[in-house]
């Protein structure tokens, strides 16, 4: 450790390695300080196609395929750890207390094959450890075991001081999460976080997980190209959920762990101190006997984790000299595994905004505050999907109805996205990605934003009004499905929004995406066609 860096980076998790590796590479001189030692626990293990999609842009864009080897499975077993899953569907089982399970609950997305990546379901401890020694491959210097206890903004440099001494720098990246120094000392964070989702968790790894398709009937089972066991499989019932992550789905893996996790709305589940977490868990799960069939006799390897409030928010996310990550920021609940897309959108902007700031050698906070509306975009996006989404477990009917609001709201901003990616790989212009920063959020001027937003704007009402008691469950799923069969600008041949039946969609089966290309090349409504079909399928496609 020397007395002065151009960036000091707090914490060496997916963010804050994979910013250092970013910054040493374009050669500024980068700390990296851990408060712990690799290899070490960390939680967010199940990826999206966009999480993917994110990682192999930063790799791509930035040139680091240490980053990019994380966005594919096989590249994973390749290059790093052999304990990884893949995920290749996300399922949703519905339950209803003292009830059997029924495949009419359930939905499952098998996102489409592509070639440029493969999601994963991430042993976090493993693949954090690989990216913070390449880190040290592109000069970072790290060190561990060392917590932040203090940092000092001045006009011309900050001061860092850990348990074992202080030093400088240029710049100060905090990536340390919930716990930051810096937040608490410049009165950033929310006391009360300013999000709507109330939720808690009680999670651990276990052993003797048995897939949930092996459990069921045939005629429960999806029936689609994937099992619902090489994905993740979310277990949902009135006020709460349950993560089903599998490590040992994907034939190159060695894994045999699995990664559970209870999500709890604390106003229907306040903490129960009477009991240890354990116990909790497993008196929630008795009410659901096929919950408990598949969870009742798996063994856990660590201890559970059980968490107060999982909510936190804070008033900013930069200033002079400095900038909080995303995770630092602020943090919603996992439903619907937005994390680290949020990281690597966060690593992707605050990069770029930070490789200028060194270019020109100016550190005025104005430079920073695109992080500011970035972190906060996030942030009320999944307050608002994960709230409207614990509102509707009361009654299938109504979860049914947000499920396949939320198809809209992952098909279409995903091949956003992935436009981006196939431009790029006709054109070879890395330069592509540029546009990607010209917007609060990437995805903000995506051309069917105020239909999708509109549609999901008037289902949340129609969800609050079921709240307040103004409409019954059944009602409200009628209104939603509805509001979805009269969205003309949606492809109903892709996928048939607004039917009840219509639960689950397969993207491993060609004619399905061929489906949705045709449409959006010849029916979509001409601003979808322009906006969001005009690349061509690259060769490798
Ligand atoms: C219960 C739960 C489930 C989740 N599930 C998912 C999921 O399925 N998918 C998904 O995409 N995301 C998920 N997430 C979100 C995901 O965990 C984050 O997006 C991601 O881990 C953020 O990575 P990070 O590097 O920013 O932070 P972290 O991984 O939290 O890293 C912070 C690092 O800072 C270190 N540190 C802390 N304090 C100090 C200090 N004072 N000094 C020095 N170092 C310090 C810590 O030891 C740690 O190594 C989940 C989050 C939670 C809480």
């Amino acid at each position: 450790m020397k007395e002065t860096y151009d960036v000091i980076i707090g914490g060496s998790g997916i963010a804050g390695s994979a910013t250092a590796m970013i910054l040493g590479k374009n050669d500024l001189d980068v700390l990296l300080v851990e408060a712990k030692t690799h290899p070490r626990f960390a939680i967010g293990e199940g990826m999206l196609p966009l999480t993917a999609v994110w990682m192999w842009i930063v790799g791509e864009y930035f040139e680091i395929p240490e980053i990019q080897h994380v966005s594919d499975a096989n590249k994973i077993v390749d290059n790093i750890t052999q304990s990884c899953g893949v995920k290749h569907s996300v399922g949703f089982a519905y339950h209803e207390a003292d009830q059997p399970f029924t495949g009419e609950h359930a939905h499952q997305l098998v996102p489409p094959e592509m070639p440029f990546y493969k999601e994963s379901h991430l042993m976090r401890e493993h693949i954090d450890h690989y990216l913070v020694e390449s880190a040290a491959d592109y000069g970072v210097d790290y060190v561990d075991e060392m917590p932040i206890t203090d940092v000092e903004i001045n006009d011309d440099d900050v001061t860092v001081t850990t348990t074992q001494g202080t030093t400088t720098a240029a710049f100060f990246l905090d990536a340390t999460g919930g716990n930051s120094v810096l937040a608490e000392k410049m009165g950033y964070r929310d006391e009360t976080p300013e999000i709507e989702a109330d939720t808690r968790a009680i999670f651990t790894h276990v052993e003797g997980l048995e897939p949930f398709d092996d459990l069921i009937d045939e005629k429960d089972h999806p029936g689609q190209t994937n099992r619902l066991h090489d994905g993740t499989l979310h277990h949902v019932f009135e006020g709460g959920w349950i993560w089903v992550i599998p490590f040992d789905n994907f034939e190159r893996s060695t894994e045999t762990k699995a990664s559970i996790g209870l999500m709890l709305d604390r106003e229907v589940y306040p903490r129960d101190e009477t009991l240890t977490a354990k116990e909790e868990f497993y008196e929630i799960i008795g009410a659901y006997p096929d919950i408990e069939r598949h969870l009742g006799s798996v063994e856990p390897v660590m201890p559970w984790i059980r968490t107060g409030r999982l909510q936190r928010s804070a008033s900013k996310s930069s200033g002079h000299r400095h900038m909080l990550t995303n995770h630092t920021y602020g943090f919603v609940d996992p439903l619907y595994s937005q994390g680290m897309v949020h990281t690597f959108e966060s690593v992707f902007r605050s990069a770029n905004l930070l490789l200028d700031a060194f270019a020109e050698d100016d550190f005025a906070a104005e430079r920073f505050t695109p992080i500011d509306d970035l972190h906060r975009r996030q942030l009320e996006t999944a307050d608002f999907l994960v709230s409207n989404a614990y509102k509707a477990t009361g009654e299938f009917d109504l979860w049914n109805a947000w499920t396949q609001l939320i198809l809209v709201e992952s098909i279409f901003p995903d091949l956003y996205i992935q436009r981006y990616c196939l431009k790029y790989l006709s054109s070879g212009d890395v330069t592509e990605f540029d546009q990607l920063l010209g917007v609060p959020r990437p995805g903000d001027d995506a051309p069917f934003i105020p239909e999708k937003d509109a549609l999901l704007e008037r289902c949340a009402d129609v969800l609050d009004r079921h709240v307040e008691g103004e409409l019954s469950a059944e009602k409200a799923a009628q209104v939603m499905f509805e509001e979805m069969r009269q969205a003309e600008w949606l492809p109903h041949n892709f996928y048939e929004w607004g039917n009840t039946e219509a639960r689950h969609i397969d993207g491993g089966d060609p004619a399905v995406t061929g489906a949705l290309l045709t449409w959006g090349q010849t029916e979509a409504p001409a601003h979808i066609q322009e906006g969001l079909f005009d690349f061509e399928l690259p060769e490798m496609s």
